[in-house]
């Protein structure tokens, strides 16, 4: 490639971003960086109706937290560039001459057909379309003089520009993914290309802006396969088609049953995330829970997303992003949607738990035990987590498997020791605590062997102890080996515990 890479991500602020939004981001990402190219963030806010407060904002959260920060955008990079601005709602005097070039050159129209008049048509024609089969019908600079039409726009009558979509063609283009791929153009409406107030549309406003900030590729969700005609079209009629970017449309995540693509509502019927974070509607105040409070780190959700649809050509899975960037290739996106496994993603994340270093996971854990009324030790913290992270496939599940270290269990799962207790083994564990109390060094293996050979002394198998000792110390039936959390409790809670729960058991019995 001799031009320099330039890749865009071009969302519409219009709410929480769906994990495929984020493999779009990764995939431009990986692939500029891979090239040694610039990744660009351009915000498509022409469609004025469909903007929600904070989207932007949570977009760039969103890639802040993944660790996909782009080269440039509204608020990374000059902003005194040759390509700024990059929100197209303040690049908005830029669109107006080219819509009048293709007017001039024939390929589009002014159409003044007011909403009434166009919802009478939708009346009169079953699913009707503004195309070449009714366009002569209707009230536009094809059919009107051009005296009228020159009146018309001196009156400012309301009006948009359309394009003329050509009877018959065939459009062709090579996409990355798919190869070539082909529309006949009587099949594409007339789209508007600049609405009445003079705001482009989508359509206009991506080809313009590929083409004033030097986009090489452009890769998006094969939800915009259908729009690349009227794509190629315009391009072809205001910059030629060698200076086109070339195109890839990424395949779809599907549900977990292939059966369709993955929305916001599958996620909510099945119990799983589909936004990266937590989304927080500021209409209604309904929040949409992200993979980032669910308890996903960074590394896992973004390795995850780039083998939904992508892999090697090995069996590796779990990847660094710097590998991701070496190795990743066009040639390896798969063209078939990618299901969505949920129980895949996690297994990513406990991954990755198990691979990050325990010192950087003490951050977010402590803020996680502290939002769930947990203080914890800060001397005993990251002891703690090497001892469970094991256990962890998300970082939520640290608040059960981690909390009874700093905190006593609330409740003591006694009906499980019941039914076994006696007097023997209360006995055993009034003499424990004796012991316990003399020990010099407070370590797993001292407990152990002193509970061992106490317990031989006593002729009771330690088995038949271990189950009632855990849940003196845990609270329940779960947790790492419990000698090892006795070390880390310490001799005065150890002690404290076992006789909470032994009055508890005599209360009860
Ligand atoms: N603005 C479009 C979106 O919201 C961008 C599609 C494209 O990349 O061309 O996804």
């Amino acid at each position: 490639m001799n031009k320099k890479v330039r890749v865009r991500f071009a969302p519409s602020p219009t709410g929480g971003l769906h994990l495929g939004g984020v493999r779009t981001v990764l995939f431009n990402y990986l692939f500029a960086k891979h090239f040694d190219g610039d990744f660009i963030v351009r915000i498509e806010d022409t469609d004025q109706s469909r903007f929600v407060e904070g989207a932007e904002d949570y977009i760039f959260k969103t890639l802040a937290w993944c660790g996909l920060e782009p080269d440039e955008s509204p608020r990374h990079g000059d902003q005194q560039s040759k390509y700024a601005p990059y929100r197209q709602s303040e690049r908005k005097s830029i669109y107006k001459k080219y819509a009048e070039e293709l007017i001039a050159k024939g390929f589009a129209y002014y159409a003044f057909d007011t909403s009434t008049e166009l919802e009478a048509k939708r009346k009169e024609i079953n699913n009707f379309q503004y195309n070449h089969a009714t366009r002569l019908q209707m009230k536009n600079s094809l059919t009107l003089s051009k005296d009228a039409v020159e009146k018309l726009l001196k009156d400012n009558t309301p009006h948009v520009v359309r394009i003329n979509m050509p009877l018959n063609e065939e459009i062709k283009f090579t996409d990355m993914i798919r190869g070539e791929v082909s529309f006949n153009s009587s099949q594409v409406d007339d789209k508007v290309l600049l609405k009445a107030d003079e705001m482009p549309t989508y359509h206009l406003a991506v080809v313009v802006d590929d083409y004033l900030m030097n986009i090489t590729h452009a890769f998006r969700g094969e939800e915009w396969l259908p729009s690349a005609p009227v794509h190629i079209l315009l391009w072809q009629y205001l910059f030629g088609l060698e200076n086109m970017p070339q195109w890839a449309h990424l395949p779809l995540i599907l549900k977990p049953d292939g059966n369709g693509k993955l929305s916001k509502r599958d996620g909510d019927r099945l119990g799983f995330p589909v936004f990266a974070m937590d989304w927080v509607d500021p209409k209604t105040n309904e929040i949409t829970t992200g993979f980032k409070e669910r308890g996903f780190l960074p590394e896992a959700f973004v390795n995850m997303l780039a083998m939904l649809g992508w892999n090697d050509g090995t069996d590796q899975e779990i990847f660094l992003m710097s590998e991701l960037i070496e190795k990743f290739s066009m040639e390896h996106v798969h063209k078939n949607g990618a299901k969505f496994d949920y129980e895949k993603a996690k297994w990513y994340n406990g991954e990755w738990i198990k691979r990050t270093p325990t010192y950087n996971l003490r951050f977010a854990i402590y803020d996680l035990l502290k939002s769930n009324e947990i203080i914890p030790d800060e001397n005993k913290l990251e002891q703690v987590i090497e001892l469970v992270k094991d256990r962890c496939t998300l970082l939520t599940d640290f608040v059960q498997q981690s909390s009874f270290f700093f905190k006593s269990p609330e409740t003591f799962d006694i009906a499980a020791i019941q039914p076994k207790w006696n007097e023997q083994k209360n006995l055993f564990f009034l003499e424990l605590i004796r012991e316990f109390e003399l020990m010099q060094f407070w370590n797993h293996d001292s407990l152990e062997n002193e509970f061992k050979e106490l317990a031989s002394a006593n002729q009771i198998k330690p088995g038949e102890l271990m189950l009632p000792l855990r849940i003196m110390l845990v609270g329940g039936k779960f947790g790492p080996h419990v000698f090892n959390i006795a070390e880390i409790l310490g001799k005065e809670e150890t002690i404290k515990r076992i006789q909470h729960t032994l009055k508890l058991l005599t209360s009860t019995t």
